[in-house]
């Protein structure tokens, strides 16, 4: 009884859900993150969509095509974020990886340039 009574009282927009279908692999994704406000890409995939405009969490953008995690960068403090290209119209956008990322997608996703230099390894032991 008690835990239907607190749902009810929680603050909420009415259209706003508890968990969303990942656009890429298809996992039932729930909204709360292991240390992020904001969850807004696959744990799974690391796929996203691209429903922010220029504000983490604003949902103002109406683009809603796949978006692509294509990099990994590292903000000072070493915390770890997701470089997300917008398959529809090419936006970039930075995303805080979550606890519950999928701890081998985020290293195949920072090694995946050592997989294809722009040079030969080689010249590495020249210098
Ligand atoms: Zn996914
Ligand atoms: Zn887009």
């Amino acid at each position: 009884m008690s835990r239907r009574r607190e749902a009810q009282r929680r603050p909420r927009l009415r259209q706003e859900a508890d968990s969303f279908r990942c656009i890429h692999c298809r996992l039932d994704v729930p909204l709360s993150a292991p240390g992020t406000r904001h969850r807004n890409h696959c744990p799974n995939c690391l796929h996203s969509k691209h429903v922010d405009d220029h504000v983490p969490g604003d949902r103002a953008s109406e683009c809603h095509a796949r978006m692509e995690p294509i990099a990994i960068s590292v903000r000072g403090g070493g915390e770890w974020v997701i470089i997300h290209r917008c398959s529809g119209c090419d936006a970039l956008s930075a995303n805080r990886s979550a606890g519950d990322d999928n701890p081998l997608m985020l290293i195949r996703l920072a090694t995946r340039p050592l997989a294809s230099p722009p040079f030969p390894m080689e010249r590495l032991a020249a210098l």
